[in-house]
């Protein structure tokens, strides 16, 4: 069995849902009553992969919402008890999905493996970055060349480059794809300058340099809501992966020749009876999802329980390999440019 831990994407939505599903003591409260609400398993799915597999799994609401952010320990608290409720639901490999593996890394939750009685199998969750790492970049290159962008001669940002997403995306484009050239982005420079080393290249700038210079700019760091982009100064046309969460680009920059894709998006290839993605605010829910949990899907389908994507910086080409194949064998598709286009105007 899969599990999957997910939250509301504000206080508002959250509420919402609440009602919805019959918890009205719980949607009436205030911000301090949802700080003490325990983790729900509101759902339950099964999918059957195009190669006829079959498997189960669970959505758990962490009860968790960026508004609660600020306060440390609630949210560490949050992450902890839903990640409680999974093993003890006895699911199997559980992905850590929107800021609930940010702040498992951030808040360094490895330090908390024991929650009340139960001690933590790390090896029943994954952070699904690989996965997510892997389709950021197929969307880079199935993309750009529909916009007339020839990735040998472009040049490609990854901004958020030394994070995990970030490296592993960094990684790929360099050996894989062979970009024309990578601009490193990030704040600290120590580790740009390590990621350098280990690429073997790609040259270090700050963001309001290398946003001008770059053809296609892969968005991998939760940036600030005050961020101002100027799109005269943008390359034209310009790909723009926001593989950020929340994905908030679009309103900043698209249109005029920028393009703006969600990244690390995928479409499975049949509807899911599940009501879950409606609250990610996915055009269409019934099929798209954030690729870290399909990565528990994929995990589960190919009987691969293990924390599969862990700490920072861990992500090679092969675990990229393997996935992608999996994702691809059990029906799994990339959001483009196009399908989006024609969601947007249904
Ligand atoms: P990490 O914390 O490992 O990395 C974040 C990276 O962003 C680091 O390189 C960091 O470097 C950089 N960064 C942060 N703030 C800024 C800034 N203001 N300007 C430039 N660089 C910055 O995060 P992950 O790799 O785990 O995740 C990256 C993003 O991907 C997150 O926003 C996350 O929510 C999102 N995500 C999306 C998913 C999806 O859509 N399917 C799934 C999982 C994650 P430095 O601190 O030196 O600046």
């Amino acid at each position: 069995m899969f599990g999957l831990i997910g939250h509301s994407t504000s206080f508002e939505a959250a509420r919402r849902k609440a009602l919805d599903l019959g918890f009205d003591h719980i949607a009436e409260g205030d911000l301090d009553v949802w700080c003490s609400a325990p983790p729900q398993l509101v759902e339950h799915v099964e999918i059957t992969s195009p190669v006829g597999k079959t498997i189960e799994g669970a959505y758990i609401d962490s009860c968790f919402v960026p508004e609660m952010l600020s306060r440390f320990k609630t949210a560490r608290r949050k992450v902890l008890n839903a990640m409680e409720l999974a093993q003890k639901k006895g699911i199997n490999i559980t992905a850590l999905g929107g800021f609930t593996s940010i702040i498992f890394e951030n808040f360094n939750l490895l330090q908390h493996q024991t929650v009340r009685s139960t001690t933590l199998d790390w090896a029943r969750f994954t952070t699904g970055n690989t996965h997510t790492a892997w389709v950021i970049c197929r969307q880079v290159e199935i993309n750009a060349p529909t916009l007339g962008i020839d990735l040998s001669k472009a040049r490609v940002a990854v901004v958020g480059a030394t994070g995990d997403i970030g490296s592993a995306v960094c990684r790929w484009l360099a050996a894989r794809t062979s970009v024309g050239e990578l601009l490193l982005v990030a704040r600290q420079q120590q580790p740009l300058l390590d990621l350098q080393q280990e690429l073997g290249g790609g040259r270090i700038l700050p963001l309001d340099e290398a946003i001008p210079e770059a053809d296609v700019v892969v968005w991998v760091a939760s940036m600030p809501r005050t961020l101002q982009i100027d799109q005269d100064r943008l390359q034209k046309p310009c790909l723009m992966i926001d593989g950020g969460y929340p994905k908030n680009l679009d309103a900043k920059v698209a249109g005029g020749g920028i393009h703006v894709l969600k990244g690390g998006i995928v479409e499975f290839c049949r509807d899911i009876g599940w009501s879950m993605m409606e609250i990610a605010e996915m055009e269409k829910p019934q099929r798209q999802m954030f690729a870290c949990f399909a990565e528990a899907m994929l995990l589960e389908f190919e009987q691969c329980h293990t924390n599969f994507s862990w700490g920072r910086n861990n992500i090679t080409l092969e675990k990229m390999d393997f996935i992608g194949e999996a994702s691809l064998r059990h029906g799994f598709s990339t959001l483009n440019l196009h399908s989006q286009l024609h969601a947007a105007a249904a």
